[in-house]
């Protein structure tokens, strides 16, 4: 069994987190350190550790950070300039949580990829 993130705890409500949006499936809220004027994590509520983990089982939760990603940049206002997601992956990747997460970036003009 993988070790608990924090990220666990805050699906649970168990410590605090400006949770913007929740279902059975996927949580997202904001993260504590913003990269830009938007910048939200959505997590599968089950602990994934890393994408060299996700299973076929994963796929509904999986596809859901996506509809969820598009439901809040429309939210926050920044779907028609452009945002970007990011997934990081184990060390080279610079992953920092292991409880998979997607980053939805946006408000401002982010620069090339791998700046
Ligand atoms: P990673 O480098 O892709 O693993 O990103 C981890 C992200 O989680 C970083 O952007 C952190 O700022 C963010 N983060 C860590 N702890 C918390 C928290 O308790 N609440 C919200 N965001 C967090």
């Amino acid at each position: 069994m993988a070790e608990e993130t924090i990220f666990s705890k805050i699906v649970r409500k168990e410590i605090p987190a400006d949770i913007l949006y929740q279902d059975e499936l996927v949580t997202a809220f904001r993260d504590i350190h913003p990269r830009a004027p938007s910048h939200i994590l959505i997590i599968p509520n089950q602990l994934i550790p890393t994408v060299n983990d996700v299973e076929p089982v994963h796929e509904a939760a999986l596809g859901r950070l996506f509809t969820v990603a598009r439901k809040l940049a429309a939210a926050e206002g920044i779907a028609e300039d452009g945002y970007r997601l990011i997934m990081n992956c184990n060390q080279h990747g610079g992953q920092e949580v292991y409880h998979i997460h997607l980053h939805l970036v946006g408000g401002q003009p982010l620069g090339p990829m791998l700046s």
